[in-house]
């Protein structure tokens, strides 16, 4: 059966860009997901920034904007120490992103937490990774 997002998640993605709406109710028919947080007002992103969950303070993160650019969505069952659910999940959506792209669907490339360099490589992230972020490259 196809999975649905919940009205949670679907209210949350509702704050978002129309082509990271498109993106995920692409990725919902094939893969139960939780949209955790779209746009995220000055109080929570300087929250993130405190907890050393964002490198930006508001309201220079891509969640800052209305509608927000930046998603941060996770695959079910939620598990956070199984990193490979988590690379398995990124590259499922943008290998959607890329055929979405292809239909003329969306404008937007897409940036993912996983892989910030963009180079399909999850082994040189430097930094922070942040699997459950997608980000519009605009
Ligand atoms: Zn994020």
């Amino acid at each position: 059966m196809m999975a649905m997002f919940s009205d949670e998640s679907r209210s949350r993605l509702s704050t978002c860009h129309i082509d990271l709406q498109v993106i995920f109710f692409e990725v919902i028919k094939r893969v139960n997901c939780a949209v955790l947080e779209g746009h995220r007002n000055e109080i929570d992103q300087n929250k993130a920034f405190e907890e050393g969950k964002s490198k930006l303070k508001w309201p220079h993160g891509k969640h800052n904007s209305m509608p927000s650019l930046a998603v941060d969505v996770v695959p079910f069952p939620i598990d956070w120490s199984n990193r490979q659910q988590f690379l398995w999940f990124g590259g499922f959506v943008l290998g959607t992103v890329e055929g979405l792209k292809d239909q003329q669907k969306i404008s937007y490339s897409v940036r993912w937490g996983g892989d910030w360099n963009c180079n399909n490589n999850v082994t040189d992230e430097k930094g922070l990774v942040d699997y459950p972020h997608f980000e519009l490259i605009v």
